[in-house]
C-alpha cells in the first residue's frame, strides 16, 4: 500500500508542477525507486484509459476516501491490457516497438541476428510494412523495411542488460532518431560537424556510416551530457570524433579546422513535445507555451543559419523531437526565405509515409514522424543541400 500512496503523491506533485518525475520519485523517500518510477510511468502512460475506467465505474463516488490519483494507481497495477481493450480511450495509447540499431563499428547484421536466434528469438525477415510491426509480439523480431541495420522487437522488450548492448554492439535508438544520420549519409573519409551532439546516439551513427574514417567535430554546451557521450562513444568503438564543450554558435566557419566540413547534423535543443518519455516526466512538455516555443525557435533559427555559413557545406540535416510547427516547418521556411546561400530542400526518403505540414510550397519534402503514422516518437527532419550553381 505504501507504494500506491507514494505513487499517488508523486502524481499529484507532477500535476502541481512541484518538480520533474525523477525529482519527485527520489524525493519521496520510498525505498524501491525503480518500482515506484515504473508504476508512476505506467499510470501516466495509461492515464486517459484509467480516467475513462474510473469515470465509467463511478469509482470515486463509490469509494469516497479514494483520491483520484490513488484510484488511478490502484487500477493501473491490475491488467493494463484488459483496460485497453475495454476502454473508450484505448485508441490513444500506442505501444511503440523496441527499435535496435546494429552498431556496424563493432559487429554486423548477420552476426547479431544469429545471436538472437541462438537465444530463442525467431527472426521474421524484413517486415512488409507497419501493420506487421504493430502486430509484433512474443520472441519474434523483424528487420525494419526502411532503415538498414535496424531491428524491431516487440514493445516492452528490455535489452538494457543484454550482453550485446553492454558491449556496444547494439544502440537502443528510436527509428525516427536514426533518420538524421542516415539522411546526411556522409561517405567514409569526410568531415562532419555534429552541432548539438550530446548524448551522442546520432554521433555514433555518423561514425558507423563513416566507418570511423574521416572526422566528426562534435559540440555541446552541457558538460554533464558530454561526459555521458564520451562513455557512449567509447563503448560504441567510435574513434573518429573530437568532442568539444563549446557553444556551436561561437564556432568560426572561417577556422581552417573546418574548411573540409561538407556535412552538418543540427539536432538542436527543442521542446521535446514529440518524446513519449518527456511527456511522462513533464506533462507540460506536450504543449509548450508560446514564450518557450518562441525562445527555442529563435535559437534553432540562429543555429541553422550559422550552420549554413560553413563554406564547404554540401548537405545539412536539421532535426527535432518536437511536433510543434514553430520549431519545424516555420524554422525551415524562414531560413529558406532568407536565401542564406544556394540551398534547396531535398525530398527526403520519399517512401516515408508522414510528411511535413503543408505550410509552404515544398514543405512536404520534410519528414514528420509520430506514434500514429510511423510507430515512432514524434520527430521532424529536413534535409538541405547546396545547389550546384555551375550546372
Ligand atoms: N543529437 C543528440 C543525440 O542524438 O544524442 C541530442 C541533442 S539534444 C536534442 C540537444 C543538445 O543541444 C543538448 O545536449 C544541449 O546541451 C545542446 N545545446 C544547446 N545549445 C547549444 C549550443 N549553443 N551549442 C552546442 N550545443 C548546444
Amino acid at each position: 500500500m505504501a507504494l500506491y500512496g507514494a505513487a499517488a503523491t508523486v502524481l499529484s506533485g507532477l500535476e502541481a508542477h512541484q518538480g520533474s518525475l525523477k525529482t519527485l520519485v527520489y524525493g519521496s523517500r520510498f525505498q524501491n525507486v525503480r518500482q515506484l518510477y515504473a508504476l508512476v510511468c505506467q499510470t501516466q502512460r495509461y492515464s486517459a484509459v484509467l480516467d475513462a475506467v474510473i469515470r465509467s465505474a463511478k469509482l470515486l463516488e463509490a469509494e469516497k476516501k479514494l483520491k483520484p490519483h490513488l484510484a488511478k494507481v490502484k487500477r493501473c497495477v491490475s491488467r493494463n491490457e484488459d483496460l485497453l481493450e475495454s476502454s473508450p480511450g484505448a485508441a490513444q495509447v500506442i505501444q511503440l516497438p523496441r527499435f535496435v540499431r546494429v552498431n556496424t563499428l563493432k559487429t554486423c547484421l548477420d552476426d547479431t541476428i544469429d545471436y538472437f536466434k541462438r537465444e530463442g528469438y525467431s527472426y521474421q525477415g524484413c517486415a512488409s510494412g507497419l501493420d506487421e510491426l504493430r502486430a509484433l509480439e512474443g520472441k519474434r523480431f523483424f528487420l525494419d523495411p526502411l532503415l538498414p541495420e535496424l531491428l524491431v522487437f516487440p514493445s516492452g522488450t528490455d535489452l538494457h542488460k543484454h550482453p550485446l548492448y553492454q558491449a556496444g554492439h547494439l544502440i537502443l535508438q528510436d527509428k525516427a532518431s536514426c533518420l538524421p544520420a542516415m539522411l546526411l549519409a556522409p561517405p567514409p573519409g569526410s568531415h562532419v560537424i555534429d552541432a548539438c551532439a550530446a548524448p551522442g546516439n546520432k554521433t555514433s551513427h555518423l561514425a558507423a556510416l563513416l566507418k570511423n574514417q574521416g572526422k566528426i567535430f562534435a559540440f555541446d554546451l552541457d558538460a554533464g551530457r558530454l561526459a555521458a557521450m564520451a562513455t557512449l562513444l567509447t563503448r560504441a568503438g567510435v574513434s573518429c570524433c573530437e568532442i568539444a564543450n563549446e557553444d556551436f554558435l561561437s564556432i568560426s566557419p572561417s577556422n581552417p579546422r573546418y574548411s573540409r566540413v561538407q556535412y552538418i547534423l543540427l539536432d538542436p535543443s527543442c521542446s521535446g513535445s514529440g518524446m513519449v518519455s518527456r511527456q511522462l516526466e513533464e506533462p507540460g512538455a506536450v504543449s509548450p507555451s508560446q514564450e518557450r516555443l518562441h525562445a527555442l525557435a529563435g535559437f534553432q533559427r540562429r543555429a541553422l543559419s550559422h550552420a549554413l555559413s560553413f563554406p564547404a557545406l554540401q548537405r545539412l540535416v536539421y532535426s527535432t523531437c518536437s511536433v510543434c510547427q514553430e520549431e519545424n516547418e516555420d524554422v525551415v521556411q524562414d531560413i529558406l526565405q532568407q536565401k542564406l546561400g544556394p540551398f534547396r530542400l531535398v525530398d527526403a526518403l520519399p517512401l516515408w509515409p508522414q510528411r511535413g505540414l503543408s505550410t509552404f510550397p515544398g514543405a512536404e519534402h520534410c519528414i514528420r514522424a509520430s506514434p500514429e503514422a510511423t510507430l515512432t516518437g514524434g520527430f521532424f527532419v529536413a534535409v538541405l543541400e547546396r545547389v550546384d550553381e555551375k550546372r
